[in-house]
């Protein structure tokens, strides 16, 4: 049981190891229905379109640049990078 648990051990740092390099890369948003928005006319949407004044759902939930989730934030620049959206 000894070298059992020692390997398993080592397989699981690892694994953590692994997780910890690789960054959190946003994934490409698609066919995400349960993501809800904020319309700018304070309506919330979990489609594609607001219900209250036909506006269409924003697409860049994430910042092109850094990956930073935007998540209905409206504004020109990046809060995260500074990048211009
Ligand atoms: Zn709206
Ligand atoms: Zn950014």
């Amino acid at each position: 049981m000894g070298t059992a648990s020692q390997t398993n051990l080592q397989q699981m740092q690892q694994a953590q190891q692994a997780q910890q390099a690789q960054p959190a890369a946003a994934p490409a948003a698609a066919g995400d229905a349960a993501a809800q928005w904020t319309c700018s006319c304070g309506s919330v949407s979990d489609g594609k379109f607001c219900p209250e004044c036909g506006a269409k759902k924003p697409e860049a939930a994430f910042c092109p640049n850094c990956g930073y989730k935007l998540n209905g934030q409206k504004g020109k620049f990046c809060p995260e990078c500074g990048k211009p959206l």
